[in-house]
Parts: structure tokens; sequence; C-alpha cells
């Protein structure tokens, strides 16, 4: 009698919006060690931030919904459990607070009040920042909100890759910060926004209805930088991309139709110094859609004026709160675009997969392009023969 063997197992790659695409993006080979090797970063300061200000938005958004407390709401009574819960849940993932950025809860300074939220000396910048993303953006952004932390997924055609396909398809994932409903006559600052924007109303006049869908999207950073014509930088562009995917991911599982994506760049709150330093240098070489222009002047000398060793400069309301909101209008054309640039990213990093299980070293299988800042807080920077900071000490022969 013959036994019939097991057929092979059918897998499909799962590639996440966040955690592959854009860690690919910024270099192949640091991907490789951290995401395909599971080895985590041993100082991932970013990525407690962006985890922390996502736990106490979302957190914020369910206390507002039970108790409906007025804004302004006050630090230590309001805001500061909430920041303990999300400390001590981020902890119990390995995740800790970066040293100077925010107060721990054993902190000898159980007596804290607002004033120790000195936003301008940066020893409590985490809290800070969350102070101003509930108070400059919560009143306006709760009462929009359908829905946080939506789970969309989807496949697609595997792309052509030069060896085998491991499969025919690929898997795309994300997660929806918020899903929110707005009407456009509303009295609301985040609509004010959208109406500014030319081509976010040119789409709306085209589907003519009073409510739509928008996506909104936290981000623990600063505003990339991008040139006049609004692109150019990989970050810059990566988000919108990220953006138009999510609609797309939007429209196949719901048949639902976003027609813009907002992105919050929380940082520009409460700069740090690193921060500040990128702004100045993107407001010098007119690298940047916000901030550059005339009706900032004030803010522009500060800038220019300030070196790091002085006191953070005392920035406008106007000018931290217009660059740390990003408008994306979304249409059909800019949507395919995105996807056929995810193809291409995924069609990279399954070469580079197949290429290893064919016997390459790693090394040789992922292309290792970290820019300059990126090699210099990386894990792998002794060993990597691409380390673009590396020392004669450290160079392999
Ligand atoms: S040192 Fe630079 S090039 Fe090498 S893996 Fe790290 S980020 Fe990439």
């Amino acid at each position: 009698m013959r036994l019939s063997s097991k057929s092979k197992p059918y897998m499909i790659p799962e590639y996440s919006l966040t955690g592959d695409l854009l860690s690919y993006l910024t270099c192949g080979l640091q991907y490789r060690y951290q995401n395909k090797g599971t080895l985590p970063p041993s100082m991932p300061v970013q990525l407690w931030f962006g985890e922390f200000i996502h736990g106490v938005m979302e957190e914020a958004y369910m206390k507002w919904e039970n108790d409906k407390t007025q804004f302004p709401w006050d630090w230590k009574n309001d805001i500061r459990p909430i920041e303990d819960i999300i400390d001590l849940r981020l902890q119990v993932r390995g995740l800790y607070p970066p040293a100077n950025h925010f107060f721990t809860i054993n902190h000898p300074d159980i007596d804290m009040t607002i004033d120790d939220l000195n936003e301008y000396d940066h020893k409590k910048l985490a809290s800070a920042r969350a102070e101003k993303a509930i108070n400059v953006w919560g009143s306006d952004l709760f009462p929009l909100m359908e829905s946080a932390e939506v789970l969309i997924k989807g496949l697609r055609d595997m792309p052509y890759t030069k060896n085998d396909k491991r499969s025919k398809y690929y898997g795309i994932n994300g997660v929806i910060d918020v899903l929110s409903l707005i009407n456009i006559n509303d009295d609301n600052k985040i609509v004010k926004y959208l109406k500014e924007n030319e081509e976010f109303n040119r789409i709306a006049e085209k589907y003519d209805e009073d409510e739509y869908e928008i996506i909104i999207d936290y981000k623990g950073m600063k505003r990339p930088p991008c040139d006049v014509a609004g692109s150019n930088n990989e970050n810059w562009d990566y988000h919108e991309r990220q953006i138009l995917t999510y609609s797309w991911l939007r429209q196949k599982q719901e048949g639902k139709k976003p027609v813009a994506g907002i992105i919050f760049y929380l940082n520009e709150l409460v700069p740090s110094i690193e921060d500040l330093k990128l702004i100045k240098e993107d407001i010098h070489y007119h690298l940047t859609d916000v901030g550059d222009s005339e009706e900032y002047q004030k803010d522009i000398e500060l800038i220019d004026d300030w070196t790091e060793d002085d006191e953070m400069p005392k920035l406008s309301e106007k000018f931290k709160i217009d660059r740390s909101i990003r408008i994306i209008p979304i249409d059909d054309d800019k949507i395919n675009e995105a996807l056929v640039k995810f193809d291409s990213v995924v069609e990279k990093i399954e070469t580079s997969i197949i290429r290893e299980i064919n016997g390459e070293k790693i090394q040789d299988a992922w292309t290792a392009e970290g820019e300059e800042r990126t090699c210099s807080a990386c894990d792998f920077k002794t060993f990597c023969k691409n380390n673009k900071n590396k020392s004669e000490d450290f160079k392999i022969p």
C-alpha cells in the first residue's frame, strides 16, 4: 500500500505596515537582525515613547468617554494616573522609560505639580508631551472618534521576485489608531484644518456629503522634512503611503471610503533638543511645508538664534500646533501608486529572504543602507561592514 505524503505546508508571508515595511526602509540588514532574528533593540527610546503616547491617547479617550471630563485636563489628577498605567503595561513587556524623560512611579518627587512639567528643561519630556497632546488635540479629537485601534488586513499578489516565489500572495496588515466620522459643518479645530486644505476640499466636493470617514494616526516623532513639492523624504512619503494603504484596506474590508488621513506629529508640541536641531535644519534649507513662511517670522528668528547650549526658545503655540498636524487627502490614483511602492518593498524583502534560504550569508543577502544617524544608534554597528560611523578600530579587513 502506498502511503500518501503530507503536502507541503502553505504559508502566506505577512507584512505589517509599520513593523516591517518602514523598518526595512530604514535599513534592510538592521531589519533582518531585529525583525526576522527576533533580536529586540537594546535601547528602544523611540519605540518606548511611540508605545507610551499611543497608550496614553487611547486610555485618555476611554476616560473621556466614561466621565466626559472637561478640558483642559489637570495633569496631576487626570493625566498622571493614565501615564502610570501605561508605564506599568510597558514595563511588563520589558519596555522601560528612558532616563530623564519620564517620572517613574518610584520617583521621590511624589508631590509633583504641573510646574514640574517644565517643558523647556526637557527632563519630563514624555509627560509634557502627553499633557499637550491631550489638552491641545483631545478636546477636538475625542468627540469625532468612532473607534480606536482598528486591526485591518488584506491580501495582495506576491510581486515578481528574481528567484522563486515563496507564495502566490502576501498579507498586509496594520492597526489604525483612530477612525473618525467628521461632519464638515462642525465647529471643531480639526475640521477647520481639513477645510483649509485645498485638495481635501476638491475631493470632498466630488462626494458632496456632510459626513466623511477620516483615518487618524499618532506619531511619536517630529514632522519629517520634505521639499517644497511635499515629497523626497523617505519618512514623509512613507507616512502618506501608510494612510493610503489603510484606506485601501478599509475599502476591501468594510466597503468604506475614507477621504483623508490626519497624522499628528506629537513631538512638535514639545520638541526635544534633538528635534529642534532638526527643525532648525529643515527651516534653514527650506525642507518643510509648515514653519518657514512669513507668518512664523518670530519663531524662525528664535530658532535661528538658538544653539543647543541655550535654553529652549519659547515658540508660539501656532507654530507648534500647525506643525503637529498633517492632512493627507485620499484619492484612488494615489492609493494605486502607494500599493505599487509597497509591492516593490515586499519584493526586495522576499528576494533577500530567498537568497538567505539558498545559502547566502546574511550580510550579503540583505542591503545595509542605514543613514549615519541610524548607524550610530544601531545595535549591530560593531560587526556591520557598512556601518557609516565605523572608526578605524572597528574596521573589518
Ligand atoms: S550599522 Fe548601519 S548599515 Fe549596518 S545594520 Fe546598522 S543601520 Fe544598517
